[in-house]
């Protein structure tokens, strides 16, 4: 913490419907040594004041609230970038085959150390394949949110809820990096404004292509839709199977972790989580 508060306009508004859903603990230290491009709000809407200047993690995963955290989308569209984003969107093919080597080279010697011969036929190209894998897998940091939306956000007089049940998302452990995948479902209560509803699945397969904690990726769907649209509430609930859990024995086989965030209306009034969570088939 400490360091130069961001200035981040003057209206220090806290919004106190970001306030957390859950406190979970975790085993790990997320803190990194990054730095991060300063965010700049968006219009002149309320921002949320950024006190986390010189973190490295986008979303620190054990911030009290995230009050703390910088604002879901930057001045360029990206939205929560890794550090070394920008380089790999503006990368020269010569740069982008040169990462790819470089990453290859390393999983070579992760076989090695694991006692693999590499010039086996069924490993021979297993480094590139990996090393292409892993791109593909955390590309959603090189997603900018405006071309994940496009022109899809419209003008309209619904204020009913809105829900998109299963989506189905694949993301990483960034403790482990093996794969938790499950479902996203996705509610919202336009406040004259409704996104196309594959747009809400596109939302969670930017944030889920990364390395992500279940807590985190919930919750960051659930901030740039309520950035997006301004609408009177989010709720995002996650259910999702963690390899790590699953095929180390700590936990038997089949168990599933569930994580919910509910922002404006679903958060205050009861009677909107109900309505969401017997739709969700959960009372
Ligand atoms: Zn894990």
């Amino acid at each position: 913490m400490a360091a130069s508060k961001n200035d981040s306009g003057s209206n220090g508004e806290h919004h106190h419907d970001h306030e957390h859903e859950h406190e979970h603990e975790h085993e790990h230290d997320h803190s990194t040594n990054g730095t991060f491009i300063s965010p700049v709000p968006l219009k002149k809407k309320k921002t949320i004041k950024d006190l986390t200047v010189g973190t490295g993690t986008p979303l620190q995963t054990r911030a009290a609230s995230p009050l703390i955290l910088r604002a879901p989308i930057d001045s360029d569209g990206l939205s929560w970038p890794s550090i070394g984003a920008r380089n790999r969107i503006d990368q020269s093919p010569e740069e982008a085959n040169g990462r790819e080597v470089r990453i290859a080279n390393a999983v070579k010697t992760i076989l090695k150390e694991l006692g693999e011969d590499t010039d086996r036929e069924g490993l021979l190209e297993t480094p590139e394949r990996y090393a292409r894998a892993m791109l593909f897998f955390t590309k959603g940091y090189e997603d900018n949110i405006r071309d994940v939306i496009k022109k899809a956000v419209f003008e309209e007089d619904h204020d009913e809820m809105v829900i998109v049940r299963d989506i189905e998302i694949y993301s990483l452990c960034e403790h482990h990096l093996v794969p938790f995948f499950g479902k996203a479902h996705i509610a919202y209560i336009p406040n004259k404004r409704v996104l196309g509803l594959s747009k809400l699945a596109r939302l969670a397969e930017m944030y889920a292509r990364r390395f992500q904690v279940q807590e985190r990726l919930t919750k960051q769907i659930a901030m740039a839709l309520s950035e997006i649209l301004r609408p009177r509430g989010v709720a995002v609930v996650i259910e999702a199977t963690h390899m790590c859990m699953v095929s180390r024995g700590v936990q038997k086989t089949g168990s599933s972790t569930t994580t919910s965030c509910m922002l404006g209306c679903f958060r205050e009034q009861q009677k909107t989580r109900e309505e969401f969570l017997t739709l969700l088939g959960r009372k």
